[in-house]
């Protein structure tokens, strides 16, 4: 009997180990954009989020400066490793966004930051050396909302909106110290009402497995009613309680940046780190990266051609050795005007 049992035994039980010894090899990253007006703390929170400073350099600039300079996008990579697991961590942060009066289009800069990764990743993926792609994709936008407003401003709601196709966003309460508890259950509750009715799409955290424990069940209804969370950030180590804690120190007391009573700091990075980051990343991949794909780099335009065969596109190709002619099969496309725009074209690769 022992014997049919070893005779059975495939083995493949241990796949899973196989694939975990394998990406722990290979190791992880993860790009996190953080995106609003600047002195909100977005570097400061990061900071806070993987205790280590990624804005040492940082020249801080003036009213004027902060003015003139409209998004100056700026990229940040650490390597950290836990446990033997490293993970790259890129920041890309965008400082100077909403500082001026007229901010029509401010977030173009960062779109096209976003695209243009996208744009990498599908040449990568279409080039010959496959194997070692780097993903620069941005994987989650943190939203930072001022405390002090009533809800959202229009430029918070026509940023998310430029944004929510391209990009996972996650809205946060910036300096949520500067607040009550009442204060802040009244603003998140604004913010979601707003996020509703303006149809804006933020991330969407998923459903948990009907087979998780009750204790996940509960953590997950938890994290989902804090959103957006209200985040505190500090540079600075504070004693609390006896402890060392990353803190802010005022007359009247001390904020302690992860105690979950004073903010959901905790909450952020728990989802960031701990549990939905690969689905972040999935969603980058599957949802965002696929739409641009599609839409974008990828225009598939199927033409019948005279002599009856349907062939189809793609953009990239067609540009290259047509220089043009597709942006000009585009524009034919849409008044309709098929065949003679297809005349233009004298076709230099199929797909
Ligand atoms: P950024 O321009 O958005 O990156 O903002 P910074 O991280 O440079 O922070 C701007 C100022 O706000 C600094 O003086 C920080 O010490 C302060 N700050 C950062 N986070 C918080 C917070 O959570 N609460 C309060 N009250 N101040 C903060």
């Amino acid at each position: 009997m022992c014997f049919v049992q070893e005779k059975d035994y495939v083995g493949f039980a241990t796949l899973p180990n196989q694939v975990h010894r394998k990406s722990v090899k290979k190791g992880f990253d993860f790009t996190l954009m953080v995106a609003g007006e600047s002195g909100l703390g977005k570097s400061t929170l990061v900071n806070s989020l993987f205790l280590t400073d990624l804005h040492k350099d940082r020249k801080l600039l003036n009213a004027e400066e902060r003015i003139s300079q409209t998004v100056g996008i700026t990229k940040h990579t650490v390597d950290i490793e836990e446990k033997g697991v490293k993970l790259k961590l890129t920041i890309v942060d965008t400082p100077g966004f909403g500082d001026a009066v007229n901010n029509t289009d401010c977030w173009r800069p960062i779109t096209d930051y976003i695209e243009q990764q996208f744009e990498q990743y599908f040449r990568d993926e279409s080039g010959l050396n496959r194997k070692n792609i780097q993903d620069n994709r941005v994987h989650c936008c943190l939203y930072f909302i001022p405390p002090f407003g009533h809800g959202l401003r229009p430029v918070d709601v026509e940023f998310m909106k430029a944004l929510q196709d391209k990009v996972n966003v996650v809205p946060l309460i910036s300096k949520a110290d500067c607040l009550t508890p009442n204060e802040i259950r009244r603003l998140k509750d604004r913010v979601r009402e707003e996020i509703d009715k303006f149809g804006i799409k933020v991330y969407q955290f998923p459903d948990c497995d009907s087979d998780e424990d009750e204790e996940a069940k509960q953590k997950d209804r938890e994290l989902k009613e804090s959103t957006p969370f209200a985040v505190i950030g500090s540079n600075m180590v504070v004693e609390a309680r006896g402890q060392k804690v990353r803190g802010r120190f005022y007359p009247w007391g001390i904020v302690e940046v992860e105690n979950q009573a004073h903010c959901d700091f905790v909450k952020l990075r728990t989802m960031l780190i701990r549990s939905h980051m690969h689905d972040l990343k999935d969603i980058t991949s599957d949802c965002h990266y696929e739409n641009y794909r599609g839409v974008n780099t990828f225009v598939c335009v199927c033409i019948r051609m005279y002599q009856g065969c349907v062939c189809v596109f793609g953009q990239e190709s067609l540009e290259k050795s047509e220089g043009g002619d597709f942006k000009h099969l585009q524009t034919g496309l849409k008044h309709n005007q098929f065949e003679s725009s297809f005349k233009h074209v004298s076709i230099g690769l199929i797909c």
